[in-house]
């Protein structure tokens, strides 16, 4: 049985250009996203990351009118490319990666000529990049529990068999 997605809504309340003379432009993190139950319209998700890539199985009991519906989670395996990668490196995570590359070549530019080599320099960027490499093997956690749910778990079986689309 396919079951109908949930509702997707995003919410930009500072998108009308000059509101704020221009300051909305400060405020574009203050954007979210909502997922509403297709039934009864009652919220049950509101993720501040926009495109934000959710691992899980898509079956979703809504709580208020208790009608199954697919939260548009899915499992890895399902998932396209784009959107594994936009899991894995999010364009946050992304952005903070970068910036703290930068961190670590500025810190090797200023430190003393004698200090640097191979093996100080690989040590700073390890350090600065050390809350990407968290992130990461964090997300690959995340990643493999989905693999073990997908492969073991009977109600992805249907999903297997190709009832429900990827996203
Ligand atoms: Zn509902």
């Amino acid at each position: 049985m396919s079951l109908l997605p949930a509702i997707r809504e995003d919410h930009d309340p500072f998108a009308t250009a000059g509101l704020f003379g221009g300051l909305e432009r400060f405020l574009i993190f203050l954007r979210w996203t909502s997922y509403a139950c297709p039934h009864c319209r009652g919220v049950f998700r509101r993720d501040f990351w926009p495109h934000n890539v959710r691992l899980g199985n898509p079956e979703h009991i809504c709580q208020k009118c208790a009608i199954p519906f697919d939260d548009r989670s899915r499992e890895w395996p399902e998932l396209r490319i784009a959107l594994r990668l936009r899991f894995f490196l999010p364009p946050g995570i992304q952005a903070m990666g970068g910036a703290l590359l930068f961190c670590a070549i500025f810190t090797l530019f200023i430190a003393p000529r004698d200090v640097v080599n191979l093996l100080a320099g690989t040590i700073v960027v390890l350090i600065f990049l050390s809350p990407i490499l968290i992130w990461c093997v964090a997300r690959l956690l995340w990643i493999l529990r989905s693999k073990n749910r997908f492969e073991n778990d009977p109600s992805s079986m249907q999903r297997k068999m190709g009832t429900h689309g990827t996203i």
